[in-house]
């Protein structure tokens, strides 16, 4: 299957503000990172317009343009950014192989794993139009809720990430809808508790989003009760999904410690994951945080790890 082999030290699979900042610090430590970008060069920021809560940018940044300075940034260093994905890996031994596209195979002594996350969406033709056109829908509260101030909005999802974000907006907005499928939140007794004393949340139990209303912008939301089969329109500007996350981990399946729904399990403190030499940082072991500047603090982190690591195995080869 391998077309070719090459060894490299240090290895970094994805490019979102974390694999970007893992490979700034490790190329300044002369580690000669190769970075391999996936599917989605510059990772989830480039899904989005403005970015106004990354420090150092006092008048806000675009994504994409964000992401364009920190490869920049990661080049000037001479880190070695590469179109392809990472399909397929081998950590049994203590040199860690990685295929490439499928054909290509990498040995690395030590790997920074920054897959990232993805939202998942509820796939109506009109949600995905507007988030597509930055016209109001979103999969992060704390992201953009900010756009929203004293306007009214609408959040699907019944579990404790929705109930959360629902309460974040109801501090900023006028009005927030909570959009909730089943007759009752899967959210924990806490949050269902903040959720019943916040006066500007109105829950909307057994209703499912049929459409998200307006051509440009966010103007409404079509709404089916389930149990009644009646329809309703709610006037919104703002539309928010917060139905859960999905890690890019498929592929460390079998080998990395990870929870039930796929974020990497890191030892606590560290970016060290359960294999020595194999490092995880950004979203794809973070459920908790999920920002760009969290990412990239776990980026600095395995890199200096991973510089540790191959401090200590050099060392004991010269002992
Ligand atoms: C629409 C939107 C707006 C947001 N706005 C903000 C904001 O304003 N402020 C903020 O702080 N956060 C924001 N976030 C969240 C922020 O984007 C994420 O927390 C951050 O990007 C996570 O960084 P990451 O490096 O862990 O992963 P990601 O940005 O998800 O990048 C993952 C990278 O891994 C690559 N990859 C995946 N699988 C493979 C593979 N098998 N092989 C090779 N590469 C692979 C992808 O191509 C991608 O480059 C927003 C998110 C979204 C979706």
């Amino acid at each position: 299957m391998s077309e070719e082999t090459e060894h490299v030290k240090c290895l970094i699979i994805g490019s979102g503000p974390a694999g970007y900042t893992a490979a700034i610090y490790a190329a300044r430590a002369d580690l000669k990172p190769v970075m391999y970008m996936g599917m989605q060069p510059g990772g989830q920021l480039t899904e989005t317009t403005d970015v106004d809560n990354f420090p150092g940018y006092p008048d806000g940044i675009n994504g994409p343009q964000m992401m364009e300075d920190l490869r920049k940034q990661a080049e000037r260093f001479d880190t070695d950014v590469r179109f392809g994905w990472a399909s397929d890996v081998d950590f049994t031994g203590p040199v860690h192989k990685v295929t490439i596209d499928g054909k290509k195979q990498i040995t690395a002594d030590s790997v920074i794993i920054s897959t990232g996350a993805s939202a998942k969406w509820l796939g109506l033709e009109s949600e995905l139009r507007l988030r597509d056109a930055g016209g109001g829908v979103s999969a992060c509260a704390v992201c953009d809720g900010f756009f929203y101030r004293d306007q009214d909005v609408a959040i699907v999802g019944g579990g404790d990430t929705a109930a959360e974000e629902a309460t974040y907006l109801a501090k900023l907005c006028r009005k927030v809808y909570m959009i909730v499928r089943r007759d009752e939140f899967r959210a924990s007794k806490a949050m269902v508790h903040r959720i019943n004393k916040t006066e500007n949340i109105e829950v909307l139990f057994n209703h499912e989003t049929v459409e998200v209303l307006g051509d440009e912008g966010v103007k409404g939301v079509r709404l089916l009760n389930n149990k009644t089969q009646e329809t309703k329109e709610v006037d919104i500007t703002g539309f928010f999904v917060a139905i859960g996350h999905k890690p890019n981990t498929d592929i460390f399946k079998g080998w990395l410690d990870m929870d039930d729904v796929g974020y990497i399990v890191n030892k606590p403190g560290t970016a060290e994951t359960n294999i020595p030499g194999i490092f995880v940082s950004g979203d794809a072991a973070d459920k908790v945080y999920r920002q760009a500047v969290t990412a990239a603090g776990t980026g600095c982190m395995a890199a200096l790890d991973a510089e540790r690591y191959l401090a200590e195995i050099e060392d004991a080869v010269e002992v």
